[in-house]
């Protein structure tokens, strides 16, 4: 087609897994109705295989590289959607680039699931027009809230990010309560105030949990609309709530990870509260960092951007020790308050009732005598980890993982119970066997406690006593762990028992003992990064208590942790609060042994039916990946990338199966590779991807940069 006019063609990414085309956008001709409407970063539909998809213009061209006679054309052009900016379409390139996926897999599931389905044929009213109409901002408060004067530390970083001009990363480090979120706020305020259009993006990582925030913000911007983005709005209210975003309609976006891929035309600021959590890592699809993508996205648009946390992971603590982010210190809580003390209860030798030590019994006594409430955190949840034969030692495995399916009582925690064996990593349930089903014995004990155990238990230790539980369980029910929060904070509930969930941001004011039930789990797991989550946890759970400014109180506060370690040096840091000592310590450590931050890593996960299939792929994806860096590699890999190919500087390990090897009836394994930067892992990850595609094997296959467990 000699006279084709130029910019006839689109390259159009869509929501399919690059692992299986080898491709990432998609050439359609663009017939000359469109000709005009189409542009880059325009939706359109497209047809693929024998249906069609909604799709994005990611480049026109004046030329395909396909067979002309072979490129279909356009469906439709969107018109009613809004062009996404070239700005966001950088964004997403980067993180296709750096986690090695289709620009399409970035980009489609970025956006919501109404808006990216083909509109039927003869539909009334497009879905971007419904979405626009639905949109109700974040409703503030009855009345605007009066921001609190700062104090002299929150002064001095907030008059640091006031200065702030174009790009840099600020790792706002301030212990539970010391009054981070009132830094951010007004900070967020002030850059509103600057730019006259501009937007704000606050990610948090657990927003379903905590609806009050965004009624705390909204009644902090009364005259800004605040749009709210996180995977448990109704479909209907995330359209409507993501195209406010995109408009620019909504000024203040708040959300949790996914909500750093929300194309912002006019983004200003970013903060990312509770930096260190691991919730803002993707584990399936792209298993991308929101962390890391907001800091690029920083980058790019040349704003600034806050890093929020008492415990700042490992990485973000190097890069502030190094001098590239700049440190912020909120050394005390609000108002001079001390931290509660923390107390180690050594469990060796001790007769335990319910998982407690007396130590912990009389403490929570006590406190529940001064009216007060208590807090008995422990991470597992159910019943029981375990049940198990007397008989034989049979055990309730999983048979379809490598792990024990977890006893849970269902049903309502009084009148007569319930049991079901549930497996935390494939869902699969069953009834309880009522005889063992190896030796016929019928005396099948429960082994530990979770949540729910403790909390029978401490009805019989305390009775009478208002007891609340908080887990995810509890949270599968829509508003149910806000009525556990509410109750709490209205004084009707004596002693929460829970996991993580209670630790996240919530401000009990009566509550003056946190008793950590079972705290040795982190201290000597083979993942390097369970000391520096451990440390998080405590620290953030021990966080709770002592929060009434009422001095007294605080002075009687406490926090015990029961160890079987109580010498262990974590347990001194936190004593310590001393955060910074950990931290230190941690990363030399890490650098003793070359882990990161001194290291890059990138991870090959494989699975198949069986183990060997999975561990022959990975066998094979060395080879290859050997023969790449002695320059054997495929014929036209460039000069220069072989060189950084052959460099020393990335080392593939031996595949070795996973930890938990079997999940959902596949068996996994992996192959870690290392590198002493980044540029030359990414080198050789370009390079590895495509000669892994040619791999003839049935195990499935992923790459997950920067892995958060390994
Ligand atoms: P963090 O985010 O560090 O845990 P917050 O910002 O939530 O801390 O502050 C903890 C509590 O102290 C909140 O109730 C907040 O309203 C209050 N607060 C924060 N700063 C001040 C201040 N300068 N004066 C009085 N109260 C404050
Ligand atoms: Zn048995
Ligand atoms: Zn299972």
């Amino acid at each position: 087609m000699p006279d084709t006019p130029p910019g006839s063609f689109a390259r159009v990414a869509i929501d399919v897994p690059i692992v299986h085309v080898g491709a990432s956008l998609f050439d359609y001709a663009i017939t000359p109705e469109f000709a005009d409407a189409v542009r880059v970063g325009s939706w359109v539909v497209v047809p693929w295989g024998r249906g069609r998809r909604v799709g994005l213009v990611a480049e026109r061209s004046d030329h395909s590289e396909i067979d002309t006679a072979r490129v279909r054309p356009l469906v439709a052009v969107l018109d009613d959607a809004p062009v996404l900016p070239p700005s966001w379409l950088e964004l997403v390139r980067f993180c296709a680039d750096y986690y090695h996926r289709g620009f399409g897999e970035v980009a489609l599931p970025a956006i919501p699931k109404l808006l990216r389905t083909p509109p039927a044929p003869k539909a009334r009213g497009s879905a971007f027009a419904r979405a626009r109409k639905r949109f109700v901002a974040a409703a503030a408060a009855e009345v605007a809230s009066t921001p609190p004067p700062l104090n002299d530390a929150q002064i001095a970083a907030l008059d640091v990010l006031l200065a702030a001009n174009g790009f840099g990363v600020h790792l706002l480090h301030g212990v539970t309560g010391s009054g981070k979120t009132e830094v951010y706020l007004h900070w967020l305020s002030e850059v509103l105030a600057r730019h006259a259009n501009g937007q704000v993006l606050l990610l948090v990582p657990e927003i379903a949990l905590t609806p009050q925030l965004a009624t705390q913000v909204a009644a902090r911007f009364p005259a800004h609309s605040v749009a709210v983005l996180h995977s448990d709005l109704a479909d209907g209210d995330r359209a409507a709530h993501w195209l406010a975003a995109v408009e620019g309609r909504a000024r203040v976006v708040i959300g949790t990870r996914l909500a750093v891929l929300a194309p912002l035309p006019a983004l200003a600021a970013i903060v990312v509260d509770e930096e260190h959590d691991a919730s803002y890592k993707q584990q399936e699809g792209v298993r991308y960092s929101a962390r890391d993508l907001a800091i690029a996205c920083a980058s790019q648009r040349k704003v600034p951007i806050v890093l929020g946390s008492a415990t700042p992971s490992l990485e973000t603590w190097f890069s502030a020790r190094r001098g590239r982010y700049r440190l912020l210190a909120l050394p005390e809580r609000v108002g001079g308050a001390r931290l509660p003390a923390l107390e180690r209860v050594d469990l060796r030798g001790k007769t335990l009732r319910c998982e407690l030590a007396p130590a912990s019994i009389d403490a929570i006594a006590e406190a529940l005598g001064r009216g007060e409430q208590a807090l008995v955190f422990i991470n597992r949840r159910g019943y029981a980890p375990v049940l198990a034969c007397e008989g034989c030692g049979w055990l309730s495995r999983c048979s379809e993982c490598s792990a024990f399916r977890v006893l849970h009582r269902v049903g309502a925690a009084r009148g007569p119970s319930k049991y079901r064996l549930v497996c935390h990593h494939c869902s699969a349930e069953q009834a309880v066997p009522r005889v063992c089903p190896d030796c016929g014995n019928v005396d099948l004990e429960p082994l530990g406690r979770g949540t729910q155990r403790l909390e029978e238990g401490l009805a019989e230790l305390f009775p009478g006593r208002r007891i609340a539980r908080l887990d995810r369980d509890v949270a599968r029910t829509r508003g149910a762990a806000q009525k556990v929060i509410d109750a709490a904070h209205a004084g009707d509930v004596d002693i929460l028992v829970g996991t993580q969930m209670l630790a996240k941001g919530h401000d009990f004011r009566r509550l003056t003992l946190v008793v950590a039930v079972d705290s040795d789990g982190g201290l000597f797991s083979s993942d390097f990064r369970a000391p520096e989550r451990m440390f998080a946890t405590l620290m953030q759970v021990a966080g709770r208590a002592g929060r009434d400014p009422d001095e007294a109180q605080v002075a009687r506060s406490r926090v015990i942790v029961q160890t079987r370690f109580p010498d262990h040096p974590l347990f001194g840091y936190l004593a310590r609060h001393d955060y910074a000592g950990f931290a230190d310590q941690q990363l030399a450590e890490r650098r003793e042994v070359g882990l990161p931050p001194y290291r890059f890593q990138a991870l090959l996960r494989a699975e198949a039916p069986v183990l060997v299939d999975a561990l022959a792929f990975l066998a094979q994806a060395k080879q290859a990946g050997e023969s790449l860096q002695a320059g054997k590699g495929p014929q036209g890999l460039a000069r220069a990338s072989a060189e950084s190919l052959r460099d020393d500087a990335v080392a593939l390990l031996d595949p070795v199966p996973m930890a938990m090897t079997r999940l959902a009836g596949r068996e996994r394994a992996q192959l870690l590779v290392e590198a002493s930067a980044r540029r030359p892992l990414h080198a050789f990850l370009r390079a590895w991807l495509p000669a892994l595609r040619d791999l003839r094997s049935s195990a499935r296959w992923q790459l997950d940069v920067d892995p958060l467990e390994i």
